[in-house]
């Protein structure tokens, strides 16, 4: 086995000792669609209608799953209540009434015709139902797609400034599916026509090199931790290696958003190339990048098994951090106990609560959202019954069109906002109010507070910022502060300003700015014609 000589002895001992107990590679089995029926009534007592619902669902969600979420993580004396099988098997209740009912009434037409006409129908109406779930959230196709020399980088996402996503061809499934993921169109027919996904190396290392503004990479996909240590090798390497040192030297953080912690484990215990990709991300580090680990945990659950733990522990065990996130989902963990509990195991294990974020404007969203203002409650109950070190973890954030938008606080009828993330950083100084809404589920529902403004105070420059045909993370302070003299210039004069809307093709419409009696208030205000 090959130790790097940096490495100090105290963690070289370690690694040798784990390397006894990876050796059997424990087998991967892979659960689709097919596997519904059998598997619900091998391991549950639900009725022959709930399985058929399940299935109807499957038709329209993605279903995957294997042996180790399947034997180890699901409570199955807890069915239909367990929250990992709401977590990984599709819900009933995912499709609305009427979808249901056409997906059922179809798939009984299976007994009156041949299989592959059957297929090809549910195949279809599958189709014709996802087109109404917003497949592709918060402008992800067009203000985020980055591009070099005038070529867009088809893989990539570069939205604030700092960060960069990459999403490598290799990485476009997961070791097993959430119900409520919001890049679950991916994962579909529909969806699989529209996924971002690159396997250009140069083209990557190009792009960080030439954007200096950039100091972290996030891979993701799909989950990224299914590649295997060689594919990781051909992407990683590069940012590592030293003839690109000077080029490369802004970039801090290689990030890796996964969650594999909770659905593949043995990929860092007992997978044939597990030690390897240990020390890879060991080499990462000693050539000066921080890397971290950005983990999806729903539920303290996901922390119990031995598997888990032990992953836990070798990953760290290279000097990556683990930082956690996870969407607050109706059911499955709306409960400030669940988050109470999550936090304080995680800090024992050693990770950084990082993220409660909002379940996203796509998908079976009417199923697992819950208003904002239940999900405030659920945050500030949780965080005020953790350690200080469990108080990194910020939220209840939103992740929407101009950035990452948290609901701070609530006083009588505001509700104070504030960006964690932003498309112009500019923006993340300000707090700003909406009126309180006891209902509202996503920013899209929420009004300023001050009822002379009719919008958000960054809207104005959200729409302009789709003039530029950059991503907004590409947006130089230049551009940003040209664009803001523009607007306030306009302002002064009354003028209208035009403003483009990228829908598919250009549209151009006119919008005035209302003449208010002070620069900051002409940003605020607007009203159309
Ligand atoms: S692990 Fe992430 S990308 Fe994969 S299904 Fe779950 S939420 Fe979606």
């Amino acid at each position: 086995m090959l130790i790097n000589p940096q490495i100090n002895n105290t963690f070289r001992l370690l690694l040798y000792t784990d390397t006894i107990m990876s050796t059997s590679p424990i087998k991967f089995v892979n659960y689709t669609k097919s596997s519904i029926s059998s598997l619900l009534k091998k391991h549950s007592n639900l009725s022959a209608n709930t399985i058929k619902q399940i299935q109807a669902a499957s038709h329209v969600y993605p279903f995957r799953a294997n042996n180790y979420v399947v034997e180890k993580l699901i409570d199955w004396s807890n069915v239909p209540n367990d929250p990992i099988f709401k977590l990984t098997f599709p819900q009933p209740e995912m499709l609305l009434p009427g979808d249901m009912s056409d997906v059922l009434s179809l798939m009984k037409r299976g007994q009156s015709m041949d299989e592959t006409t059957h297929r090809e129908l549910l195949r279809r109406q599958a189709i014709q139902i996802r087109k109404n779930l917003n497949p592709h959230p918060a402008k992800q196709k067009e203000m985020n797609v980055p591009s070099i020399n005038g070529e867009r980088i088809a893989g990539a996402q570069h939205k604030y400034r700092e960060t960069l996503l990459f999403f490598p061809s290799e990485a476009q499934w997961c070791h097993s599916y959430c119900t409520y993921c919001f890049r679950w169109a991916q994962f579909t027919e529909v969806g699989s026509e529209q996924q971002f996904k690159s396997k250009d190396v140069s083209q990557l290392t190009q792009y960080i090199a030439s954007n200096k503004q950039l100091t972290d990479i996030l891979f993701t996909g799909g989950d990224p931790a299914v590649m295997k240590t060689k594919m990781w090798q051909k992407y990683l390497e590069p940012l590592i290696d030293e003839s690109n040192k000077h080029d490369l030297e802004h970039l801090n953080t290689i990030r890796i958003g996964t969650k594999s912690l909770t659905y593949w484990p043995y990929r860092y215990t007992h997978n044939d190339d597990a030690d390897d990709f240990l020390r890879l991300l060991e080499r990462c580090k000693l050539a000066g990048k921080h890397v971290t680990i950005q983990a999806h945990f729903t539920h303290p659950q996901e922390l119990e098994t031995p598997e888990c733990e032990e992953a836990i522990r070798r990953i760290r065990m290279t000097g990556a951090n683990i930082r956690s996130q996870a969407p607050i989902i109706r059911g499955i963990n709306d409960d400030s106990d669940i988050w109470t509990d999550m936090w304080t195991k995680q800090v024992g294990l050693g990770i950084i609560p990082y993220y409660m974020f909002i379940e996203r404007d796509t998908g079976p969203k009417h199923y697992f959202e819950l208003p904002l203002v239940r999900a405030y409650e659920i945050f500030k109950d949780a965080v005020s019954r953790v350690s200080g070190v469990a108080r990194t973890v910020r939220g209840p954030s939103m992740s929407c069109d101009p950035g990452k938008v948290s609901v701070m606080g609530i006083i009588n009828d505001m509700m104070i906002l504030q960006f964690l993330q932003a498309r112009n950083p500019e923006w993340m100084k300000a707090p700003f109010l909406a009126k309180l809404d006891k209902n509202a589920t996503w920013l899209d529902d929420l009004v300023p507070h001050n009822e002379y403004e009719d919008s958000f105070f960054y809207q104005q420059e959200l729409d302009q910022m789709l003039d530029y045909g950059v991503s907004s993370g590409q947006m130089t302070n230049e551009m940003l502060m040209s664009h803001q003299d523009l607007m306030i210039a306009h302002a002064k004069k009354n003028k209208p300003v035009l403003r483009y809307k990228v829908n598919g093709a250009h549209k151009k419409e006119q919008i005035y700015v209302v003449d208010n009696e002070n620069d900051n208030k002409m940003r605020h205000g607007k009203s159309k014609f």
